[in-house]
Formats: structure tokens, sequence, C-alpha cells
């Protein structure tokens, strides 16, 4: 029998408005919201999303979410059934935290696997307002999908916010993919 692989697919688009059974959230280690993703989920998503992060941080995540570890809520009036949040770290010039970037993908993917979730959209993690290189990021992405995607994930697919990004998304699936 042929092994089951996942696809990893781009669009170049806004990550709230993907159906698909689980979005990655780009959050910050309070759960509480931020800018960027974690921003326009909460907008979108509705009061649902936060008052199930206020939830987390009540009961098990008192002290928040650590980098690069990954929790799950409702979706609220998102297209999908749930929010993995996902903390990823600020790059740093001078201490090397891929391995952290790697982290936020293989433990979302974890928890979507746990979930049910066979289609999973990730942001560009830590590309932001955490100060990523894009290629870099990309690569990270990329290859960790590859290789960490539990069987029952059929499709991973990265939404790209901008034109560079996906051209540096699709160079690097060229490359790893
Ligand atoms: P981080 O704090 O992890 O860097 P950000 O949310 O600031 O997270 O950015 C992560 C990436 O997501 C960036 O490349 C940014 O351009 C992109 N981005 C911002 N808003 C959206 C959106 N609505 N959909 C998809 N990508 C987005």
């Amino acid at each position: 029998m042929t092994p089951v692989t996942v696809t990893l697919t781009l669009v170049r688009g806004d990550i709230t408005l993907q159906s698909v059974d689980a979005i990655v959230n780009a959050a910050n280690s309070s759960l509480l919201g931020g800018g960027g993703v974690d921003g326009a989920i909460h907008r979108r998503g509705g009061p649902e999303i936060l008052r199930a992060c206020r939830a987390l941080r009540a009961s098990h995540y008192g002290r928040g979410l650590a980098t690069g570890r990954a929790v799950a809520t409702t979706a609220g009036l998102l297209d999908a059934r749930w929010v993995i949040h996902t903390v990823g770290p600020v790059h740093s010039a001078t201490e090397d935290r891929s391995d952290l970037l790697a982290s936020c993908y293989r433990e979302s993917l974890r928890v979507a696997g746990e979930l049910g979730a066979r289609t999973v959209a990730f942001p560009a993690v830590s590309t932001g307002i955490y100060g990523w290189p894009m290629d870099d990021g990309a690569r990270i992405a990329v290859r960790t999908a590859r290789a960490s995607a539990p069987r029952s994930v059929t499709e991973v697919r990265f939404v790209l916010f901008d034109d560079d990004a996906y051209v540096r998304f699709q160079a690097a699936l060229a490359a790893e993919g």
C-alpha cells in the first residue's frame, strides 16, 4: 500500500478566511490577543475564542503558553472547527532559536492530529512582529511540516499574506518539499 503523505499547499491571502479544520494562530504567550494574525483571528472569530483563551489561563495555562508549544480552542465564527494557538520565538541575531520555531509547527500538528483535524492552515509563524527572516522561516515551516504531519492530516496549507512571503515559501517548497 502506498503510504499516505501530507500535501503541502500555498495560498496567498488572509488566514482568517480559510475553510479548514484547524487554523493556527501566531499567538503570544499571554493567549489574550495581540497584533498581526492574532488580532485578525480574534476580530473575525469573535469573542468566543478570547473567552476560551481566558479559560485556559484560568486553568492549565496560568502562566501562559510557552514558546514552541500549542493549544487548541474553539474557532468561534471562523470557518474552521478549531484554532490552534502557538507561540513563535522572537528572532535573535545572537542565539539560534530555530528549534523553537520548528517546535511550533511540530506541536501544532501534533495537536491537530489529536483533534482529528485533516486540513490545517498555518501563517508564517514569527515572521511578522517577531522578526524572523522569511526565507529561513519558510524553510523551517516546510521542512518541519513535511517531517512531522501525523497520518490523519492530509493537507497543510501555508497562508501567506503578501507576494514576497508567497514567493519565498514557493522556493522553500521547491527545495525541501
Ligand atoms: P509573529 O508575532 O509570530 O511574528 P505576526 O502575526 O506578526 O506573528 O506575523 C506572522 C506572519 O503572518 C507575517 O508574515 C505577517 O505578514 C502575516 N500575517 C499578518 N496578518 C495575517 C493574516 N490575516 N493572514 C495571514 N497572514 C498574516
